[in-house]
């Protein structure tokens, strides 16, 4: 038995509870399988809120993670892409990502690793 399957049971007397259900178990948040191994964490910083966020933003707060994905950044783009978030073209897919709102109709969040010195480049995830 593998420990990714290990769903509760006894050691040496004592009932270990079932502690990881389907909502806890690693899955990949892009594609919804099982993740093997270590997941790619992304987690989105917390600045907006120091800044002036529009209205909208504190309506549509951002879960700031961190998100576990599969090692391909194809997975972190297929959730932004479900959420309606914007990633920036300057930006890579790093494990601590900025939100950005943008004036978009609808509004959206932008998500870039702020590396770069060039304005933004949002385009749909
Ligand atoms: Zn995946
Ligand atoms: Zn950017």
């Amino acid at each position: 038995m593998s420990a990714t399957s290990f769903r509760g049971g006894r050691i040496m007397g004592i009932r270990i509870p079932t502690v990881f259900d389907e909502n806890d178990a690693k899955r990949c948040e892009g594609c919804g399988d099982p993740i093997a191994g270590i997941p790619f964490r992304v987690s989105i910083m917390d600045i907006v809120a120091r800044e002036a966020p529009p209205t909208w933003a504190e309506a549509a707060p951002l879960n700031p993670g961190p998100h576990q994905f599969h090692a391909d950044p194809e997975h972190v783009r297929a959730w932004a892409r479900r959420k309606g978030h914007y990633i920036c073209r300057l930006s890579g897919v790093r494990e601590l990502m900025r939100p950005v709102p943008l004036p978009t109709d609808p509004p959206a969040w932008g998500i870039c690793d702020g590396l770069h010195r060039e304005a933004h480049e949002f385009v749909p995830a």
